[in-house]
């Protein structure tokens, strides 16, 4: 059986991992932790309930504090897009436990409330920014963010994006990026569009598939 010290995350994120109860990686983070941690693109197919949350935040703390440095001014060093203002919620505060010994600026923008504080959060930069889309395209047209400094740029809910019809600004943000970027790209199914964006945007990425937890199934039931 794996522990998180067998899948080499740095003390300090341990801690946090042991402060919140955490003894076992799920499926998903066993899989890809280390290969996240080395730098590769990562294609994960993994509902809600998988731990696919801990799964790109753990190897992506680890590796911004291995490499510390500062955000650029009005960038960020890891973009997440969300498709919904909850789930952005969720994962920016997921980031703040797991890196709480860490030092990391984290930060969340989404649409349906004021502009302003955004504009001033994003001007001293941040590590780790999540956003929905249709506002992150808002700051990047009002010059209030430059992504060309973005080391790592994680896409969740892939699927999701297609439904609520945000592929084309996911598009429009991707052509902001670094072209020396991490990818990491999750998705529960993988309808054909989704496949192709999947290819557009990911470099020889590693594939990691898991059944859906069994909390989520129960859920629906
Ligand atoms: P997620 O699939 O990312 O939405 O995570 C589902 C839930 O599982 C969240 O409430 C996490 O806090 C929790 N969780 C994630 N990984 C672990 C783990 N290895 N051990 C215990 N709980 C976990």
């Amino acid at each position: 059986m794996t522990n998180f010290i067998d899948l080499g995350l740095s003390a300090p994120i341990l801690k946090a991992l042991q402060g919140e109860g955490y003894v076992t990686p799920t499926p998903i983070q066993a899989k890809a932790i280390p290969t996240v941690m080395t730098g590769r693109d990562l294609l994960g197919i993994a509902q809600t309930g998988t731990g696919k949350t801990a799964a790109f935040a753990l190897p992506i703390i680890h590796r911004l504090a291995a490499n510390k440095r500062s955000a650029m001014h009005k960038g960020c060093r890891v973009l997440v897009l969300s498709p919904t203002r909850e789930l952005a919620t969720q994962i920016a505060e997921s980031f703040r436990t797991y890196g709480r010994h860490v030092g990391l600026t984290v930060a969340v923008v989404f649409g349906g409330v004021g502009h302003v504080p955004q504009v001033k959060t994003l001007s001293r930069g941040v590590d780790v920014l999540v956003a929905t889309p249709g506002r992150l395209m808002d700051h990047l047209k009002g010059k209030s963010l430059n992504l060309a400094g973005t080391e790592i740029f994680v896409l969740d809910e892939a699927d999701q994006m297609l439904d609520l019809g945000f592929l084309p600004s996911i598009r429009r943000i991707v052509a902001h990026l670094s072209k020396n970027r991490q990818n990491l790209f999750f998705s529960a199914t993988m309808p054909p569009e989704i496949g192709k964006l999947a290819e557009e945007l990911l470099h020889d990425p590693a594939r990691v598939a898991v059944a859906p937890a069994a909390t989520t199934v129960e859920r629906v039931a």
